[in-house]
């Protein structure tokens, strides 16, 4: 091979190697799109019926219950948060959902 074309062939990698390294960037923030995409989607939506969660605090623990199904979801930490209550305190919680 001639010095000129080890040269090219050199050049023709960078460029390469630099064509990947933006395509793989642009993946990852199509990723990340899409995973903002989801969120804005199903925020605040019941995972089980997709209606609407109705969010109340309690002692800090922000609860969601299902304004259909009347399911109750629990943010990270909060099972072991509402585990931590005294057998009053979760019945007060329980009563906020009564009808
Ligand atoms: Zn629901």
């Amino acid at each position: 091979m001639k010095p000129s074309e080890r040269e090219e062939e050199y050049v023709a990698r960078v460029e390469f190697d630099r064509k990947k390294k933006f395509e793989e960037e642009k993946h990852r923030k199509l990723a990340g799109d899409e995973k903002n995409r989801l969120k804005e989607l199903h925020y605040m939506m019941c995972p089980k019926c997709g209606m609407e969660l109705i969010e109340i605090d309690y002692k800090n623990i922000k609860i969601d219950k299902c304004s259909e199904c009347e399911g109750i979801w629990l943010d990270a930490g909060e099972l072991e948060a509402v585990s931590k209550l005294e057998k009053t305190g979760f019945d007060k919680l329980l009563s906020v959902f009564k009808k």
